[in-house]
């Protein structure tokens, strides 16, 4: 990305866009000789696509951090940069699902995540951990998991319907156990753990619902093998009209080409 440019979330188009950096301002300091780093950016941006300019700014310091286990013993740190918008944005944004497309495809199940992200965001996040399991819930039924099975029994038949794959399973059998932990067991998930199982969640419907046609469209643009949509005879052509045009440009008195 050019220096002039950034990613931020646009208040109108209330999602993660590509913005113009119209003004910034950092300061940067550190404590302990340099062991701790802290920066704090402030910056105008002003979105590609609606125009529409606001306020960001970027808190980060070098102690604030996830780690990732990323192989068996490798591990990988990602510094962690809190934002804040002026006008504010939500705090869960969906990047992931279509929903307009998604209405299309399960009526209820697009009212339900909508509802759920509206939840996470109005500070209910055990309303939205439970949200999040009855999305799961719809969308197994809609995959051909009987209605009164368990959720064991509901994600066994996704797998074995070719839905998902193991490791996926693992990691849906978390976001169930969080919605039954928040609808019984008194649980409350932080915002970060709201965030990955929102991200799980909406990872499983874009996967199930929209990525077929997305790939659909893509195969249908690739030219077949023999079918080269741009050939030399193409490009030779496209020269002799741009000399052509050289010609009747540079007969005009007073106009000359320009190297
Ligand atoms: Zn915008």
């Amino acid at each position: 990305m050019s220096e002039n440019a950034a990613l931020g979330v646009c208040p109108e188009c209330q999602k993660r866009v590509n913005c113009s950096v119209i003004a910034a301002h950092e300061k940067r300091w550190s404590e302990y000789d340099g062991e701790i780093m802290y920066s704090d950016m402030f910056q105008i941006l002003e979105c590609r696509g609606c125009e529409t300019a606001f306020f960001c700014r970027i808190q980060s310091c070098s102690e604030d951090y996830h780690t990732f286990q990323v192989g068996p013993d490798e591990w990988v740190d990602e510094y962690i940069n809190r934002e804040t918008y002026w006008p504010s944005v939500p705090r869960f944004i969906n990047n992931t699902v279509n929903i307009e497309h998604l209405s299309r495809k399960n009526q209820q199940l697009s009212a339900l995540l909508e509802d759920t992200i509206r939840a996470a965001n109005e500070d209910m996040p055990v309303f939205a951990a439970i949200g999040i399991r009855t999305c799961f819930d719809i969308l197994s039924v809609d995959l051909g998991a009987d209605t009164d099975d368990s959720f064991a029994e509901k994600l066994e038949t996704l797998r074995k319907n070719g839905y998902i794959g193991g490791k996926q399973k693992g990691k849906l059998e978390v976001l169930i156990d969080a919605g039954s932990a928040a609808a019984h067991r008194g649980w409350k998930p932080s915002s970060a753990q709201l965030s990955t199982l929102l991200n799980l969640l909406t990872m499983l419907i874009h996967d199930t619902y929209c990525i077929d046609e997305e790939v659909k469209k893509i195969k249908s643009r690739i030219p077949k093998k023999g079918e080269n949509t741009k050939t030399f005879g193409d490009f030779d052509e496209h020269l002799k009209t741009k000399n052509e045009l050289l010609e009747k440009f540079e007969s005009f008195p007073g106009l000359s080409r320009r190297e």
